[in-house]
């Protein structure tokens, strides 16, 4: 059996063949692929979604094996932030709109990272290398925790950041205690618009459960 999105074939009638929309579901970050294939009359629904998972395979670059189906932009890989939804999840939390929380918890988010701060200060005095690497993992940790805790998408405001910090004056760069200043071609990061984005996704549904 064939799998094609050809709109000619399609429309050859009498084939034994017809149109038949199949979905693909990367089992990382849960994009799904949706189109429409060509099929025999009598496949039965693994042997369509089998054709669909070798046409995804052969021309847009999943990887589909025995291990599952992934697709061509997170290949698989777990973030920091799944892990944090991992996380998190094993308490029933689920992912929530960008928003305030309680005073309480956002004392809990500061000390979390606060501590893990400290200790990579003391690892930093000790000049302990392995105690270093633990800290900033601990504190990467945290703070992933936290722009959950807040639904703020923070791959998206660091990416911001980035364009930001890239249009400062980079003249002064080499010297070590040098910070990069705010010349004259600065663009401030524009994160509200991120916020309002990710409420709106939220909002389409795209958030899993509200809370
Ligand atoms: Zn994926």
């Amino acid at each position: 059996m064939e799998a094609e999105i050809t709109s000619e074939q399609i429309a050859a009638a009498g084939s034994g063949l017809m149109p038949c929309q199949v979905g693909v579901w990367c089992d990382n970050c849960g994009v799904t692929a949706e189109h429409d294939y060509l099929v025999r009359e009598d496949s039965t629904p693994t042997e369509r979604f089998e054709a669909a998972r070798r046409h995804l395979r052969a021309n847009e670059g999943w990887s589909c094996g025995p291990d599952g189906d992934f697709c061509p932009t997170c290949q698989g890989k777990v973030t920091v932030d799944d892990m944090i939804r991992e996380c998190h999840g094993r308490f029933g939390e689920t992912e929530h709109a960008p928003g305030l929380i309680s005073a309480k918890r956002a004392a809990l988010r500061l000390k979390l990272i606060a501590d893990e701060v400290a200790e990579l200060a003391v690892a930093v005095e000790v000049g302990d290398l392995v105690a270093i690497a633990d800290a900033l993992g601990d504190i990467e940790y945290a703070l992933r925790g936290t722009a959950f805790a807040y639904g703020i998408p923070l791959d998206e405001v660091t990416d911001e950041i980035h364009k930001s910090n890239m249009t400062k004056d980079f003249t002064n760069a080499a010297d070590e205690d040098a910070k990069l200043v705010k010349g004259p071609g600065y663009e401030p990061p524009h994160l509200a618009p991120i916020l309002d984005a990710a409420l709106r996704r939220f909002e389409d549904g795209d958030g899993l459960d509200e809370q």
